[in-house]
């Protein structure tokens, strides 16, 4: 037990909630920024996981008015919460179970990704529960997007099944069960445009496409291409391309700047001053190495911070970045103010845009040792969500 703490009692704040903000007005000047990239192309919105943690209806309706046309996301029920949300979008869901709720889908006029034989089947089944005329008159045959593997063996029909699949789905458009809207395929390797794997898997997309075609398909929309591919590469832009990350500022091929759409700030909750050789945290991992101030923040791994970024992680307090030390835990982190008398209350910015100097995603992800994605969709449920429409999100929160 140490007992270098110097203040008996910690000057302490009366709020302990972080705030995540999410710029409206960078997600539309992203879209924007997108959609030039792809000018011969309609441009799908991805907001699964919560539009990455952005919110999915707020994003939607900001990416619908800045030049989007659909929406995507991955399970039925992400898209029913739009639908909830008043989106009336064309939304299309592509990682369901063969026996999720697909009646519900097609009756709330969602389109479906079918990447096997079973989906089909479950699909032409919802499809004509809901045909004009059926038990749920009204939605009309299912609008479906066959899903073909190019090349990530995870999700879509392995290329040995596709013209069965292609087959079996011109069958039951013939019987009027679904409506064959679009053929999708996924890069793998699309961050390293360099990479071989993407000519393998441009070249499988296009075959199935040949094959569909064969088989009397017709499918209006074409689409192959996510962020990456879609900055990089109008090879794979086809009719259509969906994007996701460089909505919220993720350019994953680091080739265009765009603009990072997520604040996360705190409050310094209490502030208290240590001798030199002070240990602080779980495993004494630190030690003051002089007289100094720690503030107390309110955001640990369960919040979003993660634990492999400690010993190098920093955030911005009164202007200026300081250390994170000691061991994340899972509420808590302390800040290293050094001389400064911060007092409890004031604002340490996690990340953002980094305009004033503070952290963005991208410096977080490199102390984690992971992806900005992986940043941005893992802040917890106990962060308040905020979102604004102008661009000038830290003046708003400061
Ligand atoms: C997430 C996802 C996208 C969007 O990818 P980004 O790189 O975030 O643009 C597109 N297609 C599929 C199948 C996805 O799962």
């Amino acid at each position: 037990m140490s007992a270098a703490t110097i203040d008996a009692h910690p000057r302490t704040a009366v709020t302990n909630r972080a705030t995540l903000t999410a710029d409206l007005g960078a997600v539309a000047a992203n879209t924007r920024t997108i959609a030039a990239h792809a000018p011969g192309s309609a441009l799908m919105a991805v907001v699964k996981a919560d539009g990455f943690g952005h919110g999915a209806a707020d994003v939607a309706r900001t990416a619908l008015a800045a030049g989007a046309t659909r929406l995507g996301v991955t399970s039925v029920d992400e898209a029913l919460d739009l639908r909830s949300a008043g989106v009336g979008a064309p939304i299309l869901s592509w990682l369901n179970p063969a026996d999720a709720d697909f009646a519900a889908a097609v009756a709330a006029g969602i389109d479906l990704a079918v990447p096997s034989r079973a989906h089909l089947d479950a699909v032409a089944a919802a499809g004509s529960a809901t045909a004009p005329g059926g038990p749920a008159a009204g939605a009309g045959p299912a609008r479906v997007h066959l899903h073909l593997d190019t090349g990530l063996a995870r999700d879509g029909a392995p290329p040995a099944e596709w013209a069965r699949l292609c087959s079996a789905a011109r069958l039951a458009e013939q019987r009027g069960l679904i409506r064959v809207d679009g053929v999708m395929g996924h890069l793998a390797c699309a961050d390293v445009p360099s990479d071989g794997s993407n000519a393998t898997g441009r070249t499988r997309f296009a075959w199935g496409v040949e094959v569909a075609r064969s088989l009397g398909l017709r499918p209006p929309h074409r689409h192959l291409a996510a962020t990456a591919a879609t900055l990089t590469d109008p090879r794979t832009h086809h009719t259509l391309v969906r994007v996701g990350a460089g909505l919220f500022g993720i350019d994953p091929s680091r080739t265009v700047r765009l603009r990072p759409a997520l604040t996360l700030t705190a409050p310094v909750v209490t502030v208290r001053r240590v001798r030199a050789g002070t240990p602080v945290g779980y495993g004494h991992a630190w030690t003051a190495p002089e007289t100094t101030h720690l503030g107390l923040l309110p955001l640990g791994y369960a919040d979003g911070l993660p634990r492999a970024a400690s010993g190098r992680a920093e955030v911005l307090v009164r202007g200026r970045r300081r250390p994170l030390v000691g061991l994340l835990s899972m509420d808590q982190a302390v800040v290293d103010l050094g001389d400064d008398e911060v007092a409890p209350g004031e604002i340490a910015t996690v990340f953002g845009p980094g305009d004033d100097g503070e952290p963005t995603a991208a410096d977080w992800a490199g102390w984690a040792g992971t992806i900005e994605h992986e940043i941005v969709t893992g802040i917890g449920p106990r962060v308040t969500r905020e979102r604004v429409a102008a661009p000038a999100v830290l003046r708003r929160v400061r």
